[in-house]
């Protein structure tokens, strides 16, 4: 469909109706297209009563799902996964008009959307069903341990990558049993809407899952006030306000925030896909992206030839703003503030002695918030893009001699995301892998080969979040634990008439014995 169009402001106003609202009469949010900087349609601004209502509507479904056997949640599960694959270029055109990216970008969201629903359709039984589990004594203790859904779950959503961000955390709180509400970033919510209607369209009950829709400091407290659980994704300073208030409440949060993620190239590194990895790694959505690379760390020896060959890969990137497939081209900052923010920190850096190698400058010929890839070097503690996440296409080269320091440099960060190691010797890599304090490291690959990777958590060390998303924690962190014991023939209270001293004596016996028996397992 062609933006811009009759037809299309039609397919947006449709979607714009998914939103649950008590009122046709809310004000409107614009969502504007980066590419252009131009309207194309509007959202309600949800008020508190509508939550309510969203929560009254959830509350009632979750409880019928709840009760739906597994079988049949994988079966919703299994037709979104196709419909996702089999609509993608809907999807894709939304995401890219929506949110400015280049198409080859936006398919990672696609797919990676598509991987979760498999991925949580098979897994939930198996993690979810009771399991028998050890009792204190052997054989004279049944131990069952239960998964109940924690009941509604919220969920805060950024705008960088509209649908994973949106539907990747929904998903596996959904086929854990419960039901979801979501506030998807105020700039980029038709991606979201669009993924709910398929969702729905596969045939998930209607108010299972909502939308609510509008601006974060107003909207988001009242969310978090009505659910069960809040995840959040988004910037460490909101995630510090979503952790406070849901600790006010005592109810379970998960983080997903900032990071400031570094690069190891080693001196054995294959040079060739170190290059095109670091290119892939450090502007894929223009830098906007959470586990995006912004400091490298480049071995003496092979310095020189990787800067000459990353300036020239990164200098054959086109700016470019066409909806369909363009090889080596990159998309737009995703808003003005986004502009604004890039520039303060690449000017500042320059105005402070930083040396810039290719990039540097807004190209509002493009398009109102382009801005060109940019690499700089020389750059020092009292430099904002040192320290602070940039969160644009933005990258600092650091040389190093020893790996020890690099090591030491790359931790030197309030951050723990996301981490990639170059080196032909992959035991080393791995081994120096486990000495970087973030929550996923790559190794000979970008982002992907650790985000890719959804049998094994996500998420970030220190400042970058607390929780997973991914693997069986990102489902049963929608779960409330439960353990059933049953404790048959000997009481675990002393037995009448014996006298304290010899049950003392007896459960001591027993407590060895055990030790005896489980070195015998
Ligand atoms: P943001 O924190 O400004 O906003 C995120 C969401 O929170 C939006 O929906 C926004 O409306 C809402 N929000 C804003 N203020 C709020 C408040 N006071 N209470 C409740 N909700 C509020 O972040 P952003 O600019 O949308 O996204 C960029 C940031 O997100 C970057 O720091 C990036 O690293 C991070 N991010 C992290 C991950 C991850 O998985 N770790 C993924 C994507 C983005």
């Amino acid at each position: 469909m062609i933006p811009n169009t009759p037809i299309y402001s039609t397919m947006l106003t449709q979607l714009a109706s998914l939103v649950t609202t008590v009122s046709p009469e809310r004000e409107q949010i614009p969502v504007c297209a980066p590419f252009t900087g131009q309207q194309i349609g509007s959202v309600p601004i949800c008020q508190a009563e509508d939550v309510r209502e969203a929560l009254k509507r959830a509350r009632m479904a979750q409880q019928a799902w709840a009760a739906t056997p597994f079988a049949e949640r994988r079966t919703i599960f299994l037709r979104y996964h196709d419909l996702l694959l089999r609509r993608q270029n809907d999807l894709l055109d939304l995401l890219q008009i929506e949110a400015g990216k280049a198409r080859h970008h936006t398919v990672e969201e696609v797919l990676d959307t598509a991987i979760n629903a498999r991925y949580y359709a098979d897994l939930a039984e198996s993690a979810l069903s009771p399991h028998r589990r050890a009792g204190v004594l052997p054989f004279l203790s049944q131990v069952w341990e239960y998964h109940h859904p924690v009941g509604v779950v919220g969920l805060i959503s950024p705008w960088n990558y509209p649908l994973t961000m949106a539907l990747s955390d929904a998903l596996p709180a959904l086929m854990a049993g419960n039901a979801v509400i979501l506030k998807p970033s105020e700039e980029t919510p038709f991606t979201a809407l669009m993924g709910l209607q398929l969702l729905r369209e596969a045939g998930l009950p209607t108010n299972l899952f909502q939308i609510v829709t509008g601006y974060g400091p107003d909207l988001g407290p009242h969310l978090i006030g009505a659910v069960d659980f809040i995840g959040f994704t988004g910037s460490t300073a909101v995630g510090r306000l979503v952790a406070q208030q849901a600790g006010q409440q005592l109810i379970k949060c998960s983080l997903e925030l900032g990071g400031k993620n570094p690069m190891l190239v080693l001196d054995d590194a294959d040079l060739g896909r170190a290059v095109t990895g670091t290119v892939h790694n450090c502007f894929s959505n223009a830098g906007q992206l959470c586990v995006s690379i912004e400091r490298v760390y480049v071995q003496r020896g092979i310095y020189e030839p990787f800067v000459t060959r990353l300036v020239e890969q990164t200098q054959a990137l086109r700016l470019s703003k066409m909806i369909g497939y363009q090889k080596d081209s990159m998309g737009s900052l995703a808003s003005a503030d986004q502009l604004s923010k890039v520039s303060q920190h690449v000017d500042d850096a320059l105005a402070k002695g930083a040396t810039l190698l290719t990039g540097g400058r807004a190209r509002p010929d493009i398009g109102p918030y382009f801005y060109e890839p940019t690499i700089l070097t020389d750059v020092t503690p009292d430099m904002l893009v040192y320290q602070e996440e940039t969160f644009g296409p933005v990258v600092v080269i650091y040389p190093f001699d020893h790996v020890e320091d690099a090591i030491e440099w790359a931790n030197d960060s309030e951050y723990g995301l996301n981490a990639t190691i170059w080196s032909r010797d992959t035991h080393r890599a791995r081994s120096i892998a486990r000495r970087i304090q973030c929550g996923t490291v790559n190794i000979n690959d970008s982002y992907p080969a650790t985000w890719g990777a959804i049998d094994s958590p996500m998420g970030g060390m220190k400042q970058s979040g607390l929780s997973r998303r991914h693997g069986r924690e990102g489902l049963i962190k929608y779960t409330e634990s439960q353990t059933v014991a049953r404790q048959r023939l000997l009481p675990l209270t002393p037995l009448p008439g014996l006298k304290l001293s010899h049950y003392a004596m007896l459960m001591t016996i027993l407590v060895y014995l055990m030790k005896y028996l489980a070195r015998l397992r």
